[in-house]
C-alpha cells in the first residue's frame, strides 16, 4: 500500500463504523419496539383478528434480526480492516497476499480479498 494514505483510509474505515453502528443502533431500537408490541399482543385474547398482525410481527423479526447479523457482519470487517491497517498488512488479500485493487478498496474499504479470492469464497460460501 505504498502510494496508498493511510490516514485517508483510516478515516474513510471510521466513518463506514459509525454509519454501521448508527444503523445497528436504529435496528436494535426498533427490534426492541417489535418485542414489547409482541408482548401487549400476547397479554390479549387470542382473537382471531389478532393472528394476522402476530404473524407479520414474526416476520418483521426475522427480517431485523437478519439484517442486524449482517450489520455485525460489516462492523466486524471494518474493526478488522482497522488493526490490518495498525499493521502494515491491510491493502493485501488475506487469501494470495497480492495487493487489493485501489478502485475496489475505495467502493469497498473493508474488503479482505481481491476479487478472485473474494468470487471464490462466495462460490464456496453458496455451497456449489
Ligand atoms: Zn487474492
Amino acid at each position: 500500500m505504498a502510494e496508498m494514505d493511510s490516514a485517508e483510509v483510516a478515516a474513510r474505515l471510521e466513518a463506514e463504523r459509525q454509519r454501521l453502528e448508527g444503523l445497528r443502533a436504529g435496528y436494535e431500537e426498533e427490534g426492541l419496539q417489535s418485542q414489547s408490541e409482541q408482548d401487549d399482543l400476547s397479554e390479549l385474547s387470542a382473537a382471531d383478528q389478532h393472528q394476522a398482525d402476530v404473524g407479520t410481527e414474526t416476520f418483521n423479526r426475522e427480517r431485523y434480526l437478519s439484517i442486524l447479523e449482517q450489520v455485525e457482519a460489516e462492523l466486524g470487517d471494518v474493526e478488522h480492516a482497522l488493526e490490518r491497517l495498525a499493521n502494515g498488512t491491510y491493502g493485501t488479500c488475506e487469501a494470495c497476499g497480492k495487493p487489493i485493487d485501489e478502485e475496489r478498496l475505495e467502493a469497498q474499504p473493508a474488503a479482505r480479498f481481491c476479487m478472485a479470492d473474494q468470487a471464490a469464497a462466495e462460490r464456496e460460501a453458496h455451497g456449489s
